[in-house]
């Protein structure tokens, strides 16, 4: 049963990445998304369902528009098989409970996020005003412990980044501050700090190799929410043994 109930989340997990990669493009240009059939961006052709599988469709037509050849990013069977993967991951972590779907609600955020800076540079205030509510909700019916770790959680979260914007006059975003709010919640203030850390890591260490291969220009304005995202992420699922080595690593 359990290989089944993976596999029934790996496959929830295509199917909504595939609708978190349309949320992502459309919601910040403000397009509409739900009764909009999907279209080709270049020959405005209304795609068939078999165009629309996670994933299958992009490699049985080898990446192109069936009609006019023009080339489909990768970043949308990547985003599925991601969303399918940390789906799945997230069950064989938490099994069957009201945290799976903190979990499932925690990833969701983080790919459209992933999907919405990548492209824009921009996080939404609508993405995280429609998360919000659900993550305050889930902190009474799964809490954490102490119970006001998330309240102490998003206002650090926030702080810290308030801060920076401060010090630093645009290294970061508002839309960055105001994520790390809502990862706060989730989160609870011990693990946002590691993940803040973490988020400052990455993107010092990525930012200056993308330098010194010169994929990018000193002082281009990179986008800072998919650091935030794969150290929220690694945060959540692992933040009790980093935090567990970082202690061990102190005694010596
Ligand atoms: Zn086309």
């Amino acid at each position: 049963m359990e290989v089944f109930a993976v596999l029934f989340l790996f496959i929830i997990g295509l199917t909504c990445g595939s609708f978190f990669n349309v949320v992502g493009l459309r919601v910040p240009k403000k397009i509409t998304f739900m009764n909009d059939r999907s279209k080709c961006p270049s020959c405005r052709r209304e795609l068939a369902w078999y165009e629309l599988i996670p994933v299958l469709s992009f490699v049985l037509q080898k990446g192109k528009c069936r009609n006019c050849d023009m080339k489909i990013s990768y970043m949308y069977p990547v985003i599925e098989l991601l969303t399918g993967i940390l789906f799945a991951w997230s069950y064989i972590m938490i099994g069957f409970n009201f945290e799976l779907l903190k979990a499932l609600f925690l990833v969701s955020l983080c790919v459209i996020v992933f999907v919405t800076d990548m492209k824009y540079m921009l996080i939404p205030n609508k993405i995280l005003l429609f998360f919000l509510p659900f993550f305050v909700i889930l902190s009474f019916i799964a809490p954490l412990e102490p119970w006001w770790s998330p309240l102490v959680g998003a206002a650090a979260g926030m702080g810290i980044i308030a801060l920076i914007i401060i010090v630093s006059r645009g290294g970061m975003g508002a839309g960055d501050m105001k994520l790390f709010g809502v990862l706060g919640i989730v989160l609870g203030l011990e693990k946002v700090l590691i993940a803040f850390f973490l988020s400052c890591l990455f993107g010092s260490v990525i930012g200056i190799l993308l330098i010194l291969f010169r994929i990018i220009k000193r002082k281009q304005p990179v986008p800072f929410g998919p650091y935030i995202v794969v150290a929220t992420l690694l945060t959540y699922f692992f933040g009790d043994d980093i935090i567990q080595a970082y202690l061990t690593w102190l005694k010596i």
